[in-house]
Parts: structure tokens; C-alpha cells; sequence
């Protein structure tokens, strides 16, 4: 059997291993865009208070996937999914290939969700998505130090990634100010004396917070970018943290049956019985998404038991927590997920 994984995230990359571990006769192939390995997306909202970040975060080497028995395309998209004949193409650095699958596992994750009114200004902000976004903020960053500059920077969306991205630069030495459209931080996640707590300890860390914010549009000066809300201020950076969105377009192409990620049933099971969800991207029948670390390790194990004929019962999720990795903030209430 051929097994075609899309995605070198925790979903792919764990579902792959543990497959590669109970079912050694079977071929796996894993198609990534990425070129760095597999690494902790998590770890990126850490990424600019410490300096080895580059590698530090690196979790596995593509080469050390591949003598485990996994056929790793690294650099390389899917592009298109056939369903009739379950093949997918693979667009690569130069060459197109196609490839059959006996059983595809779909774990293309999320990206950074742009709201509607910042999508004409994407050139003029960053993201913190993928960790060439971090490599991409930390050139920048590096670029004002290196002419005797603090960097300022506006974040926008007090969220959970806005509000670790924005305590990291802070802790950095940086000059930040947060921009949040509600009335308190990390308003879905936590109870409201957290939130105040959460402020508390960012305006102590020297954040300016902006709560009730609507931001308008971006502009371009010189070589400042401006947030424009009822009036405006000027930035070396801007980052845009709202959130995230399921990759669902290959599904979508496809014809597969789409939520707000690609929808699945207990068994991970798409509406195509040869195609298989996990991770950021799967949408569960009770219409959530499980995007955190320790529930899609937990998917991803269980698929690869469920399909290795280890496992019967269906999936169900783990008890879990989550922490926002905000530099000195420990929450009091367990938080909302
Ligand atoms: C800054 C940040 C901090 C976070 N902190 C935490 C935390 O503290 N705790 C926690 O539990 N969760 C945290 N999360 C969420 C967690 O990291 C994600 O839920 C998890 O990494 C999702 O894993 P995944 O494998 O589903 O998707 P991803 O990690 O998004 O991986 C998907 C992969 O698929 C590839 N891909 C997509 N489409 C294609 C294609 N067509 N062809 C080839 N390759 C493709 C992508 O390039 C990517 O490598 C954080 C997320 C971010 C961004």
C-alpha cells in the first residue's frame, strides 16, 4: 500500500513516523513545501529573544525522516488532487511529477488569516505563520539594529499569537504598541480577570495597549508604515495577528466536502473514503477545529494505529490545556478552548 501524507507539520510528520513504526511493508511518501525540516511551530511566538532560534527550532532534519523509511519532497507543493484515478501532482523546485496513492492523508495546516480590509495591503506588513515569516521578521529586525535603531513595531489582534509575538519583542528590548479590536485581551481564551492580568504584565513589560481599536488601513511613509484608526501612527514594522485559516483549497478543488476546514468524520475520514484529514485543516463533526499541539499528535497517532488495524474505536479528543506564552504571565482560571 501507498500512503501519500501532504504537509511536514506535527499532523503529517507524526502520522507518518508512527505509521512507518507499526507498518514497516507499506510505502510512505511525505510532500512538504517546506526546505528547513520539520520544526515546533510554537516556538516561533519565542523567536526573537533567543538568538539560536534558526536551529534550535529545527525538530527533525528532512534526512532523518528519510532513513526512517519516509520518501521525503521537501521544496515541493502539491498542486492538484485527482480523485478518479487518486493521484496527486507535485509541483517541485524543477520538475512535475505524478503520483498514485492507495490512501491520502491530507495535513496542509493553516495560514494566517487576513482580514477582508488589510488583504490590498498585504506588502506592507508581516506575519507570523511559518518559520520563513520568522526568518523574514528577523532580517528586518536585524537590518534596524544594525543601523543603531530600536525597532517599533505595531501589532495588530490581541489574540493569543499577537499577544506572545508582541511579549517577545518587548522582552527583546523593542518598542511595541498593540492594537485590539475588543475590550480586553485574549478575550475567547481567557476569563476577564486573566485578560486584565495579561495587560497588566505587558504594559509593565512597556507594551502600549490599545484596546476597542478599529484599524482602518495601512499606509506607506518613507520608510515608516502607518496604522490608521481614527488617527494615525507610524511604525518601523507591523505584524498582523488575526487568527488563522485552514489550507482547504486542494480539498475544495477536489470536490471534497468543506467547512471552515476540510470536514471529517470521527474516523478522520473525509467525504472521500480514500482521503484522510488531520491537524489545523481538519474541521471534527462537532464543527471544531483542534488546532493545538497536543490533540493532533493525538489524531495523528490514532490514524496511523486506526489505519495499521491497531485501533477500532473512533477518534476522541484528549483532555487539554494551552498556555499563552506571554514572558512572566500565569493565568488563574483554566482557559477557554
Ligand atoms: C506562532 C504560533 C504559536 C503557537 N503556539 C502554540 C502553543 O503554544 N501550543 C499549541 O498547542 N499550539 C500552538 N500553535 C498552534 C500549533 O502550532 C498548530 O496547531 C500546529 O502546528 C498545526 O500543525 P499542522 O501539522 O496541522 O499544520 P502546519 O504546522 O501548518 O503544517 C502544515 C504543512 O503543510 C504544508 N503544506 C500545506 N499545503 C501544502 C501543499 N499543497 N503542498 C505541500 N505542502 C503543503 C505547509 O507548508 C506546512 O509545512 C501555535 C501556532 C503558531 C503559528
Amino acid at each position: 500500500m501507498h500512503i501519500i501524507v501532504i504537509g511536514s507539520g506535527i499532523a503529517g510528520v507524526c502520522f507518518a513516523e508512527k505509521y512507518g513504526s507499526l507498518s514497516r511493508n507499506d510505502e510512505i511518501t511525505l510532500i512538504t513545501r517546506e526546505n528547513d525540516g520539520y520544526y515546533s511551530r510554537p516556538l516561533l511566538s519565542r523567536g526573537f529573544s533567543k538568538n539560536d532560534i534558526e536551529q534550535s527550532i529545527i525538530l527533525k532534519t528532512f534526512d532523518k525522516l528519510r532513513a526512517g523509511n519516509i520518501t521525503v519532497y521537501s521544496g515541493a507543493e502539491v498542486t492538484a488532487l485527482n480523485r478518479s484515478d487518486k493521484t496527486v501532482v507535485v509541483t517541485g523546485p524543477d520538475q512535475e511529477k505524478i503520483l498514485q496513492y492507495d490512501i491520502l492523508v491530507l495535513a496542509t495546516g493553516s495560514s494566517a488569516f487576513i482580514p477582508r480590509p488589510f488583504r490590498p495591503y498585504t506588502g506592507l506588513f508581516f506575519c507570523l505563520n511559518s518559520l520563513v515569516d520568522l526568518k523574514a521578521l528577523r532580517r528586518f529586525r536585524l537590518g534596524l539594529l544594525n543601523q543603531n535603531r530600536k525597532p517599533d513595531w505595531g501589532i495588530i489582534g490581541g489574540g493569543l499569537i499577537g499577544c506572545e509575538v508582541t511579549s517577545d519583542l518587548a522582552f527583546s528590548g523593542d518598542n511595541v504598541t498593540l492594537f485590539h479590536a475588543m475590550d480586553r485581551l485574549m478575550e475567547r481564551q481567557l476569563a476577564t480577570e486573566d485578560s486584565a492580568l495579561l495587560l497588566e504584565v505587558l504594559q509593565n513589560s512597556g507594551v502600549k495597549v490599545l484596546l476597542n481599536q478599529d484599524v482602518k488601513e495601512f499606509a506607506r511613509q518613507e520608510d515608516k508604515v502607518c496604522v490608521k484608526t481614527g488617527v494615525t501612527t507610524e511604525f518601523d514594522g507591523l505584524i498582523v495577528a488575526c487568527g488563522f485559516k485552514p489550507r482547504i483549497g486542494l480539498a475544495e478543488l477536489a470536490g471534497l466536502e468543506i467547512g471552515r476546514g476540510i470536514k471529517v468524520n470521527q474516523f478522520m475520514q473525509t467525504s472521500d473514503n480514500a482521503i484522510y484529514a488531520l491537524g489545523d485543516v481538519a474541521e471534527l463533526p462537532n464543527g471544531k477545529l483542534y488546532a493545538f499541539i497536543l490533540p493532533i499528535r493525538s489524531q495523528a497517532h490514532w490514524l496511523a494505529g486506526f489505519l495499521a488495524g491497531k485501533e477500532q474505536s473512533s477518534w476522541t479528543p484528549p483532555v487539554f490545556t494551552t498556555k499563552a506564552k506571554v514572558h512572566g504571565f500565569e493565568a488563574v482560571h483554566p482557559y477557554n478552548l
